[in-house]
């Protein structure tokens, strides 16, 4: 690997201060596009974990808990703020780091404010119920409260989006957060970190900790500092997270895998429905959670769908993530492009038939040409495990129950598409299919205000929404004797 002319140095963020690890480890950041060290960041361990939960506990029970809601708004109100004003050196640190596409980028850093925003609205508005208690001389009511400290652990393929699916209502329900961003992609959450610092935030209340999965994260994950456990990434870490948390019943949300159906009925629009699985497949170069990978289409229009898919695959404009005119991008890092390339040999050992691509592209370096496998069962691998890169398979059915039968025949329940012009069955379908989310004539829409998250194995817990709120909140009841006689002791009230 070579070194790029100006290599970033960047140091973990812990209790407001900017230091290298306790071992002075470092790891190189590579640009998957050019191929090149870009950036060098700390090498944490579990001793950095272990600072950073502490800095953030000393947050939670000092400063940042004597915070009321209306200033913990403000703060995030100017947080966002300084991300508009840094959006595009923000989008291009992204760009270098995992090789997303600038234009993807910028598209997610205007949206990214707003998530702040619309939980900062939220910070002050945050209150429990009075309750009629069912109990004479009683009065009791509820209060709702922080969680506490937050082990956030992000992945790589949208590392500010993600981290902004936890930080924004975990900062408005008044937790702080110790973040463990994923080791190909560490750059954007320390950039992330100077501006929070910027907005004014107490020392501590967000704390960045780059390193690998198996040490840093879980150390974080195990530290019973930790209240809760927010994380991303795949089923099989998401299981064993799920376990090392339960050692000190940390709560936690997970946010996993997919195979999601993109599903094209006869009577959909024909030109609609192709955009719709290039945008659920090929975008950010396929490897989204959300990805539309299993494409089912009505027999009748079958094979001409596959044969125009084929043509419009074909016609991806690959190249430099930076590149304004550019469709999609590298694959983010040299492992994961082998993995996907494995896939296409087990599509055609399987009796697939690769419509388009299914090859290493002519541009070398790590580009993936957007692939096309036909001919695919729904019990074949590759419309069984999530690929996480460019390759779709498209999968015939014959009927309505046929193709929900089919879609939810998977371990996963992330999301899901319908394409049809038929209103009555697009709610009849959306309602039988067994995941997080569904769209209806669209894929791969995201909002703030709307739950995301997903079923089976692709998760529990939401992010998003007023519901994301819960993930971070505690419910307290209180009783408030109103009566004046004296109670029996030895009853229960
Ligand atoms: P991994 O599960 O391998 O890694 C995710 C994160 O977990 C990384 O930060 C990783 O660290 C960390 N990690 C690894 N082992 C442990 C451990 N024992 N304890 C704590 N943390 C650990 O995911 P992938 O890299 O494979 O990422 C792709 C996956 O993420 C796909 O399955 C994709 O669907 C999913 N994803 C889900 C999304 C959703 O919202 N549902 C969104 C985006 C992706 P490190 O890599 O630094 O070693």
């Amino acid at each position: 690997m070579t070194v790029g002319s100006t290599v970033k140095t960047y140091q973990a963020y812990i209790g407001g201060r900017w230091i290298d690890a306790a071992e002075g480890g470092t790891r190189e950041s590579i640009d998957p596009y050019r191929q090149e060290t870009w950036a060098v960041v700390p090498e944490c361990k579990a001793a950095d974990a272990q600072l950073a939960v502490t800095a953030a506990r000393s947050a939670f029970e000092g400063p940042w808990g004597d915070t009321d809601g209306r200033e913990r708004g403000r703060l995030m109100r100017r947080f966002a703020e300084l991300i508009r004003r840094d959006a595009d050196h923000l989008a291009s640190v992204e760009s270098r780091d995992n090789g997303k596409l600038y234009r993807e980028m910028r598209g997610q850093l205007q949206a990214i404010p707003d998530y702040y925003d619309y939980f900062a609205g939220a910070a002050d508005k945050l209150f429990g119920t009075v309750i009629p208690s069912g109990k004479d001389d009683y009065m009791a009511y509820t209060l709702r409260e922080p969680v506490g400290v937050v082990g956030a652990i992000g992945v790589w393929n949208s590392p500010l989006l993600v981290t902004t699916f936890k930080l924004a209502p975990a900062l408005a329900a008044g937790c702080t957060m110790v973040l463990k961003p994923a080791e190909q992609t560490p750059a954007s959450a320390l950039e992330f970190a100077r501006l929070f610092e910027e907005a004014g935030f107490p020392p501590g209340v967000f704390n960045v900790v780059p390193g690998d999965g198996p040490t840093t994260g879980a150390a974080v994950v195990a530290n019973p500092g930790v209240d809760k456990v927010a994380f991303t990434g795949s089923t099989a870490t998401g299981i064993e997270v799920a376990r090392n948390a339960a050692s000190h019943l940390a709560r936690v949300t997970l946010e996993l895998g997919g195979k999601s159906p993109n599903i094209v009925f006869e009577d959909a629009k024909f030109e609609s429905a192709v955009n719709g699985v290039v945008a659920g497949v090929f975008a950010a170069t396929g490897q989204t959670c959300i990805a539309g990978s299993r494409v089912l289409v009505e027999r009748s229009i079958h094979d001409e769908f596959v044969e125009v898919l084929a043509e419009r695959a074909k016609r991806i404009k690959l190249g430099d993530p930076q590149d304004p005119a550019t469709e999609m991008g590298p694959i983010a890092f040299a492992e994961q492009a082998e993995k996907v390339l494995s896939y296409v040999g087990y599509a055609r050992e399987d009796g697939a038939r690769i419509a388009a691509g299914g090859r290493r592209s002519d541009l070398g370096g790590l580009f993936v040409e957007p692939t096309v496998v036909a001919d695919v069962t729904n019990d074949m691998r590759v419309a069984r495990e999530e690929i996480f890169g460019p390759v779709v398979s498209v999968i015939p059915f014959d009927d309505e129950q046929a193709a929900i039968d089919i879609a939810n025949d998977s371990p996963f329940g992330l999301a899901a598409g319908v394409w049809t012009q038929n209103v009555a069955r697009a709610h009849r379908v959306a309602s039988k299919l067994r995941s997080g989310i569904v769209w209806v004539n669209s894929y791969r829409v995201a909002s703030y205000a709307v739950p995301f998250g997903g079923m089976k194995m692709s998760g529990y817990g939401r992010e998003n929404s007023l519901e994301a709120l819960n993930e971070y909140l505690e419910t307290k009841a209180v009783y408030v004797r109103t009566g004046e006689d004296e109670r029996d002791p030895f009853t229960m009230g």
